[in-house]
């Protein structure tokens, strides 16, 4: 079999529709909570009601946050109250206890977050190139508001013709029926359509079991034994792809 090189599916296969996710795969959510943090830390002045250091109360919020994210995915707490609770632990870590505070900051970090513009690089000059080729579109697990919210605000408005989220759809990715409503509203058959995502469970096998082809963006390389039908470490690589 020396020098015969198998035929890369890519090539054969014809794509007229891409499906991109949006939260840690175009839009940089770790870096933009952080932002959004930061700036809480000194429109509260935190620094002079005892909390020293950003990256301390980063570190707290951080372990408070994963561990109430743990309950929430276990339907265990309320996300309004998951919201709430990140701030008031924290706070109550160094003492704070001043009724009002955490509420503002929770009001805060929600209503800020989704106008921060961190994207990942190569985001632009990818979808640039793309969007003379294909019909972009976007699939989000999230609210109307906030996501449109992101997408104004970092520039990625233009690209997409149609912008799913969960709760437009009414069900949330990996659920069928996201990626249905996806490619009726796209007029778009999943066999000429690609899934771009970073999430294993909930972009890759959700697509993958709607008959669409997918391409993980592994970034933290974290998913080597990925079952997507392609994986890229950053997104320029979808244009060696396509
Ligand atoms: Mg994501």
């Amino acid at each position: 079999m020396q020098g015969i090189q198998p035929f890369r599916t890519v090539i054969q296969k014809r794509y007229r529709h891409l499906f991109f996710d949006l939260d840690k795969t175009l839009w940089d959510f770790e870096t933009n909570s952080q932002e959004t943090l930061r700036d809480i830390y000194f429109r509260y002045r935190l620094p002079e009601k005892g909390i020293g250091s950003f990256e301390i109360f980063f570190d707290t919020y951080n372990r408070y946050n994963e561990e109430l994210w743990d309950l929430y995915r276990r339907n265990s707490i309320a996300k309004e109250l998951l919201r709430v609770k990140r701030f008031t632990l924290t706070l109550n870590d160094f003492g704070i206890t001043n009724g009002n505070l955490d509420r503002d900051m929770a009001h805060d970090y929600v209503t800020l977050s989704p106008e921060k513009t961190g994207l990942f690089p190569g985001t632009l000059s990818t979808l640039e190139v793309l969007k003379g080729k294909y019909h972009l579109h976007i699939i989000t697990n999230g609210f109307e508001e906030v996501q449109h919210k992101k997408l104004r605000h970092s520039g990625l408005r233009g690209y997409f013709t149609e912008v799913i989220t969960s709760e437009d759809a009414g069900v949330t990715k990996p659920e069928p029926g996201i990626f249905s409503y996806a490619l009726s509203r796209a007029g778009a058959r999943a066999g000429e359509s690609l899934m771009i995502g970073d999430d294993e469970a909930v972009d890759i096998r959700g697509a993958r079991a709607s008959g669409i082809d997918q391409v993980l963006v592994d970034y933290n390389n974290e998913f080597p034994d990925s079952e997507a039908t392609y994986r890229i470490a950053k997104l320029s690589e979808l244009l060696d792809l396509l």
